[in-house]
């Protein structure tokens, strides 16, 4: 059976979770206190209905208990989001994400039961950083608050030489997960492998880690 997901506020961020799941099939139910909002999505989302998410009556009687995972997209009204994913909480959905505006919404969020916070703004905003300092940095994933994953291009520091002389965990600590050649993707590369110009060299390690190896080997 297909997951049944819910979006709380249909901003531009949720609306844009809200397109992408209808567009994959996903039985979505869009909820937003504004007509106009709900309006734009009647025939986006499965169902789209107006109602104030802070109300647990109204959460009850649209069944969001029977939602396998809801998305909470209500962007510069903390207060509502807070009281919403609390209620969320209380009645138990297996999976709440919530969008936070701030650390400190994202910190009570996390203690009042959401499952993920999400910080879009933030993120992208670190790796669009990231992409321009170095063309080399295709992109960057952040795990938690302190590792992540980029994905980096072959710099000329790297050229011809093997994983093993790079020395990338023993110098920087970072760990190289992969290598994409073209279409091949290699998950357990050796040390012996040479660098090729177009490789792209997947890498998970600590921020500050990964800053070490950015500053010694990406940057060319
Ligand atoms: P974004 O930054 O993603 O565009 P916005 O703050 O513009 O986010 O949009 C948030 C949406 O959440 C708005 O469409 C607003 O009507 C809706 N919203 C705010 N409070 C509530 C609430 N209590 N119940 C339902 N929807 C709400």
């Amino acid at each position: 059976m297909k997951r049944e997901y819910a979006v709380i506020g249909l901003g531009r961020f949720g609306g844009s979770v809200c397109r992408e799941l209808s567009l994959e099939g996903m039985p979505v139910l869009a909820i937003d206190r504004s007509e106009t909002k709900v309006n734009e999505f009647k025939n986006i989302a499965t169902h789209a209905v107006i109602a104030d998410a802070t109300d647990e009556r109204t959460l009850k009687d649209l069944g969001i208990t029977n939602i396998d995972h809801v998305i909470v997209a209500i962007g510069e009204n903390i207060q509502a989001s807070i009281l919403t994913t609390v209620m969320l909480s209380d009645l138990g959905i297996k999976k709440i994400t919530v969008k936070a505006q701030n650390d400190y919404h994202e910190r009570i969020l996390k203690k009042i039961g959401a499952h993920q916070v999400i910080h879009p703004e933030r993120d992208m905003g670190r790796r669009i950083a990231h992409s321009i300092i170095s063309n080399n940095i295709l992109d960057y994933l952040e795990l938690s608050d302190e590792h992540s994953i980029i994905e980096v291009k072959t710099s000329r520091k790297m050229h011809g030489k093997t994983l093993a002389q790079l020395a990338i965990r023993a110098k920087y600590g970072c760990n190289v997960v992969a290598i994409k050649r073209g279409n091949d993707i290699n998950v357990s590369p050796s040390a012996e492998l040479q660098l090729e110009q177009e490789d792209i060299l997947i890498v998970i390690g600590s921020n500050e880690d990964l800053s070490k190896f950015e500053r010694h080997l990406v940057f060319d």
